[in-house]
């Protein structure tokens, strides 16, 4: 696939304000979300983005002129930003790393008849403020980082998923295919001690890494297999259940653990898995029912989901259409 140019990561020691400020250009918009508003507005004009309907793409699209977009917030406003930006300049400043789409050019939009994910624009940059992470509460760093490391491990699963769908169940194939989330999780099982400035870094990285294999690759196919459909699932019945308050990347974590589980219990080899658990252990991402129970997904919510699932091509969708779901109860439990 020809792309013209991949996106830059620049991790700066500049505060977000003076970071946006720099790259504001006479015809430039702002879209940020709600907790980034205040500061945007004061910069340029800025248009508040709450959620990732197409209402919002056309709107914007529509009643604003601009050649370049300087997209402030989480995954929604990037989402929208990048649908926005198509044959325009785009910078994102991600305010936190809680997925892996930080600097791909695919964006989750929602139509009418359910959401879509689309191919959009990549951004030129994408820049990161370290103060401003750093200065967010422990708990919203704590979830929102969480979220991003359980996000970017979900390329295992959808890596298991690939050789699954080719029938060469290779764990050395697996592992060919990922080297970077591989390298991962060996930082976190060897030197993760705490969501720190050394540890934000290293996330920014992979992440941003992880998109750039979406661009090169012209697919999500690395990114996403069984485990994001059962988040599809998890996130209809979010949208009728305050109860649920699991992020993105805490939901798809479940769903690695899982395919990772059947998957190293047909190659006999629990490497793999067990890595992926004690990884979860020390990020504190829910890997046991009490922690699943925290976040809304008790055991008969994940089982609804997990039946619910009617693609046979993940090892997810095909193992339960064949099997009971008592193999829950030898993941989830606590480890020792
Ligand atoms: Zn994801």
């Amino acid at each position: 696939m020809k792309h013209n140019k991949l996106p830059s990561l620049i991790i700066s020691s500049e505060s977000l304000k003076d970071l946006i400020r720099s790259h504001l250009s006479e015809s430039s918009i702002i879209i940020s979300d709600r907790y980034n508003y205040p500061t945007s507005k004061k910069i340029g004009k800025t248009t508040l983005v709450e959620s990732s309907s197409y209402s919002i793409v056309k709107k914007i699209t529509e009643n604003y002129k601009y050649t370049r977009i300087l997209a402030v917030g989480g995954c929604t406003v990037l989402d929208v930003a990048r649908a926005c930006a198509i044959g325009k300049e785009l910078i994102v400043f991600p305010t936190i790393l809680s997925t892996t789409c930080i600097s791909n050019n695919r964006s989750r939009i929602h139509f009418d008849t359910g959401s879509e994910l689309i191919k959009t624009n990549s951004p030129l940059k994408t820049i990161i403020s370290m103060p401003t992470l750093l200065h967010s509460s422990e708990d919203e760093l704590t979830r929102w980082t969480q979220s991003g490391f359980g996000d970017l491990f979900a390329n295992i699963s959808a890596a298991m998923d690939i050789q699954y769908k080719l029938n060469i169940l290779s764990i050395e194939q697996v592992k060919e295919n990922i080297p970077e989330v591989l390298d991962a999780l060996k930082w976190v099982l060897l030197h993760y001690t705490t969501y720190d400035e050394q540890c934000l870094n290293k996330l920014a990285i992979y992440l941003h890494n992880s998109s750039l294999n979406v661009i090169l690759r012209d697919n999500t196919d690395l990114s996403a297999g069984g485990e994001h459909h059962l988040y599809n699932k998890l996130y209809d019945y979010q949208k009728n259940n305050e109860l649920i308050s699991a992020t993105h990347g805490q939901i798809v974590g479940i769903g690695t653990l899982i395919t990772a589980y059947v998957f190293c219990k047909m190659i006999e080899n629990y490497e793999l898995y067990n890595n992926l658990k004690q990884a979860f252990k020390k990020l504190l991402i829910p890997h046991h029912y009490d922690g699943l129970n925290n976040i809304g997904i008790p055991k008969q919510v994940l089982i609804n989901a997990l039946s619910d699932i009617s693609d046979k091509s993940s090892i997810l969708g095909d193992f339960f259409s064949q099997n009971d779901f008592s193999i829950l109860d030898e993941i989830f439990k606590k480890l020792s």
